[in-house]
């Protein structure tokens, strides 16, 4: 092949390094594989500079090495990714497909999906909202896990009430300094497409975002779920809608077209959950998200401040779709977002 390998093509290999090899350095390479979507530039830039490829996120002189010999002999193999690790982006890429199109990240105002110490993530509300600041951002939403995922530490409508009004005193704290704090949930729906918390509790809310968690293995088409979880109207995103994870769960099948007619006639919002394993929709599938004309929504599922980042995958996804500006809902400024969300809720019944 003798083409230049790509961190795609890096990851790749590992990926298959870690199916042929055994012990310890099975779960070694499947986490370099994983790493590969993070590194923010490509390894063979790092080699040529006359860098270790130690540098490079959670990679040991093990590994580097045996990078190191690919990259300077590229194997002959394909390195086309089976259906469970194609159609991701790293970041390098996106990296480069933002830079050609540099106002389209200018548009950003926010992120709307991540979590903090409330459910399972790592930092509290006022970090995440520092970090957000930091990024030059106008509003993130908070959408910490709903009681049904008690695995991930999911929370009830008492404890949802006590941190709204934790995020009320954030962003009493940091008026003038940009940010709004968005009182949001990640609300676990079951596979018939209804929720778990109380509607009453939701309505209090900024936005809901709403996702399913379980029987998410099955084969079968997921069309009437997807149509359900539309229609309830409690939610006006439909979180990760596949479900997929790299290298582990395709995630699930459905009639898209039909899903997102039917998103773009009730006019909510489907996800980009820009997290490097998730990327889910995935590009194929926001192609035809476009043709229906729905409504996208970005969000990096962050678990740590310094996640947010990955909100690059999630704009490159949307760029390399040709998603239209207007159709993505963290274009819009807080006053339209809000207004959307009324006009929604307006609607209901
Ligand atoms: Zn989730």
């Amino acid at each position: 092949m003798a083409r230049p390998l790509s961190n795609a093509d890096l990851a790749e290999l590992l990926a298959r390094k870690a199916e042929t090899s055994s012990g310890i350095l099975v779960r070694a390479f499947r986490r370099a594989a994983r790493s590969a979507f993070l590194w923010p530039e490509l390894a063979r830039d790092v080699l040529d500079a006359g860098r270790p490829l130690t540098e490079l996120h959670s990679i040991g002189p093990f590994i580097a090495k045996q990078l190191q010999a690919w990259i300077e002999k590229p194997p002959r193999e394909e390195t086309r990714p089976p259906a469970i690790r194609r159609d991701f982006f790293t970041r390098a890429d996106a990296r480069v497909v933002l830079a050609a199109n540099p106002e389209w990240q200018r548009r950003l105002r926010g992120d709307l999906q991540m979590h903090t110490v409330w459910s399972d993530g790592s930092a509290n509300v006022a970090a995440m909202a520092e970090a957000a600041s930091e990024r030059g951002y106008e509003y993130i939403a908070i959408t910490d896990h709903s009681k049904g995922l008690k695995i991930a530490g999911g929370i009830e409508e008492k404890a949802l009430a006590k941190q709204a009004r934790e995020i009320a005193a954030v962003n009493k704290a940091s008026r003038g300094s940009g940010v709004t704090v968005l009182r949001s949930i990640e609300m676990n729906l079951n596979p018939r497409g209804a929720g778990d918390m109380d509607p009453k509790s939701l309505a209090r809310l900024d936005i809901v975002l709403g996702a399913f968690h379980s029987a998410l293995r099955t084969k079968d088409d997921q069309t009437s779920r997807y149509l359900a979880a539309l229609r309830n109207p409690d939610i006006q995103i439909l979180g990760h809608p596949r479900g997929r994870i790299y290298n582990f769960r395709m995630g699930l099948k459905a009639e898209w077209p039909r899903v997102f007619a039917q998103a773009a006639r009730l006019d909510k919002a489907v996800e980009i959950d820009s997290y490097p394993d998730r990327q889910d929709l995935n590009v194929a599938l926001l192609k035809i998200a476009r043709k229906e004309g729905v409504r996208i929504s970005l969000g990096t599922d962050s678990h740590h401040a310094d996640q947010l980042e990955f909100i690059e995958l999630g704009l490159a996804a949307a760029l390399k779709a040709r998603i239209p500006a207007d159709r993505i809902i963290n274009f819009m400024d807080l006053a339209s977002l809000q207004a959307w969300v009324a006009k929604l809720r307006a609607r209901r019944r």
